[in-house]
């Protein structure tokens, strides 16, 4: 990497690929813990949906309560007054409600019994009742408060379970325990409030900590596991699950990072291509401002030498110092010549310079191409046998005409003619050859000149492209004379291939398919 391209991609490099590696390294630290906000947030979520359907059976207890209560003012609390036809509205309502028992204290003296269905005996209730004593005591220090709780009592029971309230007014207490059908409860009292809760998007059930009782309102989550539990503050022995429908929270979380990963990698993959081509393009270009200072000296040398033998030999015929005519002959011959040269070089600049404009026009019309070729020939054999060329024009005979601009196809023929004979060493022999194949008109230009490398040959057509090794060194030229013919090969609609071998020589066949039919 030469210097002027590494102050170039050295700073690219930091400005651009350093932000990219750092912002992805971070992203990928800080995906974990993105995500594992994401899922907090969401999991809180649920839990808020969960605790909705929780707020809603305290609503209902408050209801009941307070129904109760209205009862019991109607006795002055005398609740062994209460008979089980007075409360029949309220039962009949209420079906999860299965017993209702009314206890004085706690020592379970006096009570009355509304049994609407329940199983449940006055021993096993006294049962109940003892062993939930500190609960019950509770109860009684938060009335004190003025706050008055529903509890849920334990028992091994898992069909129904016991709820107690103290009903007060400011001189007596009444113990009040439901018993509540949790089956009848969930399916009557919360399955509405639990598929609104759920929505379209969740599936809410409730299941006994046993595994033994389960209510699920939606089929298609069947068997499969909640993403958040949260426990039935009524019913102790029973949680909630709730699962997003469809895919799993879990699932959810994974698909997100896959994404990010993605799209990070993705990120980066853009980046880096970006810099490649950055990278590229300036190497080209300044491969190519290299190529054109070569190109400045390479001129300068090309149009001096000629310039230099031209006043040096009309200085001389002037000072009249020359006195053979022979030699005076010579002089003059040296001086169109190198004149030639110089109008060759400064037309092949003129050419180019008009291309890279985009100002090259072409006047096609159909031609004979050995009549091209002739021209040429006759115009340059003399020339080239005097230096110690063999020069062979080989032309088939009746070819088809082809439609091409004549003066801009001699040029491209002249251009690799010139090459032909400036890359010949020791044998001296440039070969002209047209002919027809299938449908298509070729044309060659041989040498057994120094020939061309495999690597060179794809880019001896690039602009001031010079080999750069060998003879080459020594021959001049600009590097524009095949970029020309290129260019005029291309407006032809015609090609242009290379076959060569090094110290062989070299063929540069055209083939015209734009033909007279
Ligand atoms: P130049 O002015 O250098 O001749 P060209 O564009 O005509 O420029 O050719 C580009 C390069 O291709 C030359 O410098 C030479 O290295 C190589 N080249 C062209 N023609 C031949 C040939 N007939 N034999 C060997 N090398 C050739």
């Amino acid at each position: 990497m030469n210097s002027t391209l590494k102050k170039i991609i050295i700073p690219l490099l930091l400005v651009v690929m350093l932000p990219a590696i750092s912002y992805s390294v971070y992203e990928l630290t800080s995906l974990n813990e993105t995500e594992e906000m994401i899922e907090e947030i969401y999991v809180n979520q649920l839990n808020t949906v969960l605790n909705s359907i929780n707020q809603y059976s305290d609503l209902v207890n408050a209801a009941w309560t307070s129904t109760l209560s209205v009862a019991l003012e109607n006795h002055q609390y005398d609740f062994t007054k209460l008979s089980k036809n007075e409360l029949e509205p309220f039962l009949n309502l209420n079906r999860s409600i299965v017993q209702i028992v009314f206890v004085d204290n706690l020592d379970f003296q006096k009570y009355n019994l509304v049994n609407a269905g329940s199983e449940i005996g006055i021993e096993e209730l006294k049962n109940i009742f003892q062993s939930n004593n500190e609960k019950i005591e509770r109860l009684y220090r938060y009335i004190e408060e003025g706050y008055r709780k529903v509890e849920p009592l334990d028992s091994d029971n898992e069909k129904t379970q016991f709820l107690a309230v103290i009903i007060s007014d400011e001189r007596q207490q009444v113990i009040t325990i439901l018993e509540i059908d949790i089956s009848t409860y969930i399916q009557e009292t919360l399955r509405p409030v639990i598929l609104e809760a759920a929505g379209e998007e969740f599936a809410i059930y409730c299941i006994s900590n046993s595994d033994e009782y389960k209510f699920n309102f939606d089929d298609t989550v069947d068997g499969k596991q909640p993403d958040v539990k949260s426990p039935l503050w009524l019913f102790p022995k029973y949680e909630l699950g709730i699962l997003l429908k469809g895919r799993t929270l879990s699932g959810l979380i994974a698909e997100r990072t896959y994404t990010n990963l993605i799209i990070i990698i993705i990120m980066n993959l853009i980046i880096v291509t970006g810099v490649v081509i950055i990278y590229r393009t300036i190497r080209k270009e300044i491969k190519l401002a290299q190529i054109k200072s070569d190109f400045v000296s390479n001129v300068s040398h090309e149009l001096r030498t000629p310039l230099a033998l031209i006043s040096m030999f009309a200085e001389t015929l002037e000072m009249g110092r020359v006195r053979s005519e022979e030699k005076r002959n010579e002089y003059y011959q040296i001086i169109s010549q190198e004149s030639n040269r110089l109008s060759r070089i400064v037309n092949s600049i003129l050419s180019f310079s008009k291309i890279e404009a985009g100002k090259r026009t072409y006047n096609f019309s159909f031609t004979d191409i050995n009549k091209i070729v002739k021209q040429i020939y006759d115009n340059y054999k003399f020339h080239l046998e005097n230096e110690g060329y063999k020069f062979i024009f080989e032309a088939e005979d009746n070819l088809p005409e082809i439609n091409a601009d004549s003066e801009a196809l001699s040029e491209a023929i002249i251009n690799l003619i010139d090459n032909a004979a400036k890359y010949s060493n020791d044998t001296k022999e440039i070969m002209l050859k047209t002919y027809q194949k299938n449908q298509n008109i070729f044309l060659e230009i041989t040498d057994k000149g120094i020939g061309i490398s495999k690597e060179d040959k794809e880019k001896i057509f690039d602009k001031f492209f010079r080999v750069s090794t060998g003879l080459v060194h020594n021959t001049k030229g600009t590097g524009l004379g095949l970029t020309i013919v290129k260019h005029v090969i291309d407006a032809h609609d015609a090609e242009i291939e290379l076959d060569s071998k090094v110290n062989e020589g070299s063929t540069f066949r055209i083939f015209f398919k734009s033909v007279k039919t």
